[in-house]
């Protein structure tokens, strides 16, 4: 390739042209991978952090999302995590280069650009894609965690047509054009549509604010505030406190939807690019290019309005293809050259077989259901590790394979089960498992410690390790 002469201010010069990407991608929602396919195809070798705690779970909120149903090519829907690993294996299948960490730090003061990772990497880039998304504003009442995607959403839109919601009661809370767009968009699917406001206004825009005061099967709730969900397995109300009186009163709902704004994840960004007065990067009008040279936005984080997964795919492209163009326009563009013109096909994903009698196997490094459960927790003189997963969770999706990598990286010196909780409740219930995904770490038929939610492989790892060291 040819090398460019450094540019002001520029460390460049001190470094090795191989030390330094074509491209780094942060993010991996759909603007995250739909950039990497393109650049990957542009044989530009892209790296893809893919974020893992900060700023949602990997795969961004569609992860979060059961039935995906407006996004193209998909007549009869897909699950959000599905969508997505089908975006990772496209973007894995060009020669993307993953990176499963967050960015923990950015230098954006000199070229090349200078990424920290949440594992202590340090990556240098000539060009930098931002799809770090947004996070949807939650509001933090009491049983939030517990009924959310059991009755509480953040996403009308994608979770409006779940079938508990069908003919029911249904809240929305938030006073903006999305939370009235939502309670319109659910009437379609509840019986009513009840919309919680916390001043005397909505803030949406007139039409759409008639809109929903001219549709019957809207009832507006002002001046409240909701203070928490009730419930069994699923939301089936909620306390509601009038804020001048603070009178409070419940309301049977099955479903509770919030549309109170997002936020965006530009955290690491501050100081280093032009952000508008609510934290969203700024791009040029209709376009991704930042205000730094090299530097683009693709998706929610650049984006206030549209919010779907299918604009954020559509600016990932746009992104990939303007940081094609300024590479080669630099002539900083380091094309890679294919083994094979055409990428062996994508590998599918495997789903476990439920072990039994027949095919358990005491030395498999991964094995699921109640029997395997049994058999290794009375029998295996190894640490065993168990995850509590339901078949339509993102997280569980996410962590899952990360679990299986840190047991390979262990080399069977520790093994693990998984359990969904769907098929075997009872088991859940034994072990008092309230959420997915969890995890348990038994040794010698003691339970050693509990996680909740995704976790870094290492702290897996070192729970495993310090009881496989020797003495211990
Ligand atoms: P907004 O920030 O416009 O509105 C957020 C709403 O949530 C406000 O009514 C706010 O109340 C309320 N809210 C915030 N925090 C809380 C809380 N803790 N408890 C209760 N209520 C709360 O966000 P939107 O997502 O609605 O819209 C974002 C942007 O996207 C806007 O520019 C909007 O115009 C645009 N948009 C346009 C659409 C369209 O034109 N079809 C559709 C959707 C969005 P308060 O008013 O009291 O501050």
């Amino acid at each position: 390739m040819v090398a460019s002469a450094p540019l002001p201010g520029s460390t460049e010069g001190s470094l090795p042209e191989a030390a330094i990407e074509n491209l780094v991608i942060i993010g991996s929602g759909p603007a995250g991978y739909t950039a990497a396919i393109y650049a990957a195809r542009a044989n530009l070798a892209p790296l893809l952090i893919t974020g893992f705690q900060r700023g949602g779970i990997p795969g961004g909120q569609l992860m979060t999302t059961t039935h995906v149903e407006n996004y193209p090519g998909f007549p009869d829907g897909i699950l959000g995590p599905e969508l997505m690993d089908r975006c990772k294996a496209q973007a894995l299948r060009w020669g993307t280069k993953l990176v499963e960490a967050d960015a923990e730090s950015l230098d954006l003061s000199v070229r090349p650009y200078r990424l920290v990772t949440s594992e202590g990497e340090t990556v240098w880039t000539h060009s930098l894609i931002l799809a770090t998304g947004a996070s949807a504003n939650r509001l933090g009442i009491s049983e939030e965690e517990r009924f959310w995607s059991r009755g509480i959403s953040a996403c009308a839109i994608c979770d409006g047509a779940t079938p508990q919601f069908r003919k029911e009661q249904l809240a929305v809370v938030g006073g903006g054009d999305s939370a009235c767009e939502e309670a319109v968009y659910l009437t379609k699917y509840g019986s009513q549509v009840h919309l919680i406001v916390r001043s005397h206004s909505l803030r949406a825009s007139a039409a759409m604010a008639d809109r929903v005061l001219a549709n019957p099967a809207i009832t507006v709730h002002w001046n409240r505030e909701v203070l928490a969900g009730m419930g069994e397995d699923w939301l089936s109300a909620i306390r509601l406190r009038e804020r001048t009186t603070g009178a409070t009163e419940d309301l049977a709902v099955r479903g509770l939807f919030y549309a109170i704004g997002h936020t965006p994840n530009t955290e690491l960004l501050q100081g280093q690019l032009e952000l508008d007065a609510r934290g969203y990067l700024v791009t040029r009008p209709g376009r991704p290019e930042t205000s730094l040279e090299g530097v683009f936005a693709a998706g929610d984080v650049a984006d206030a309005e549209w919010r779907q997964g299918i604009t954020a795919a559509g600016s990932g492209c746009q992104a990939a293809l303007a940081a094609e163009r300024w590479l080669t326009d630099q002539q900083l563009a380091r094309p890679v050259e294919r083994q094979n013109i055409e990428p062996e096909p994508a590998s599918p994903t495997e789903a476990t077989a439920t072990s039994d009698a027949g095919n358990f196997d005491a030395a498999a490094l991964w094995q699921k259901g109640g029997y395997a459960l049994r058999k290794l927790y009375h029998d295996s003189e190894k640490p065993l590790l168990v995850v509590y997963t339901s078949p339509s969770c993102g997280p569980c999706h996410v962590l899952k394979p990360q679990l299986k990598r840190v047991l390979t990286e262990l080399e069977g010196r520790a093994l693990g089960v998984e359990i969904d909780i769907e098929a075997d409740p009872e088991i859940a219930q034994q072990a008092g498992v309230t959420g997915t995904p969890t995890v348990q770490l038994f040794f010698n038929k003691q339970l050693q410690q509990q996680w909740q939610g995704v976790k870094q492989r290492r702290e897996f790892k070192a729970a495993i390790e310090a009881l496989a060291a020797p003495g211990a």
